[in-house]
């Protein structure tokens, strides 16, 4: 009974976070109440932001260049590595603001479950930055897959001589970084613990 086209974006709408059937169908009728002005501008936006928008060639973060700003500042720390989940996670530290160093952006956690080996992720990128790094703060999510996703890079870069922390966690198990408040982020970075 809906109009096929409109059935349609309601299921692409559907591969948004938290978006169910019936919040798929109230967005797509949303859109068809926008101006003609107003939806041509958000297909342009998106449109821009998949063809402007790069990972960063060193730490893969969000970039509008080969290399992201926190790369490109020479003023950071470069003997410290943060290694972070997503891009959003990075976006959280930066807002707190306490850490200096870099980053490295896996793009996921080891997740057997979900079929998503060491393979899947940045990790290969992050062992050939090795040559200026004395300490790797893996900031992983406190959930059973960021932790084991940390174990498994201790294993790997402790033979490496290279000390490993991880946050303290003030932050709640199973919570998400990205949502912790900055004072808990910084306290977290600053009280982190060696594995
Ligand atoms: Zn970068």
């Amino acid at each position: 009974m809906l109009p096929l086209p409109l059935e349609q974006l309601a299921e692409q709408l559907r591969l948004l976070p938290g978006v169910g059937k019936k919040t798929a169908l109230k967005y797509a009728f949303r859109v068809l109440e926008l101006s003609d002005e107003q939806a041509q501008n958000l297909l342009a936006t998106i449109a821009e932001v998949r063809s402007n928008i790069v990972s960063c060639v060193i730490c893969h973060h969000i970039s509008e260049s080969d290399l992201c700003s926190i790369c490109a500042n020479t003023s950071r720390d470069d003997s410290q590595i943060c290694v972070v989940e997503d891009a959003r996670d990075v976006l959280a530290f930066e807002r707190a603001g306490s850490f200096k160093g870099l980053y490295h952006v896996l793009g996921g956690v080891i997740s057997p479950m979900d079929g998503i080996g060491p393979d899947k992720l940045n990790i290969s990128s992050l062992l050939g930055r090795l040559d200026e790094v004395s300490e790797i703060i893996v900031a992983t999510n406190p959930t059973v897959e960021g932790e084991a996703t940390a174990m498994y890079l201790t294993k790997l870069l402790a033979p490496r001589g290279i000390t490993v922390t991880r946050l303290a966690y003030g932050l709640p198990a199973g919570s998400d970084l990205e949502y912790a408040d900055e004072v808990t982020l910084a306290r977290a970075i600053e009280g982190r613990r060696s594995l």
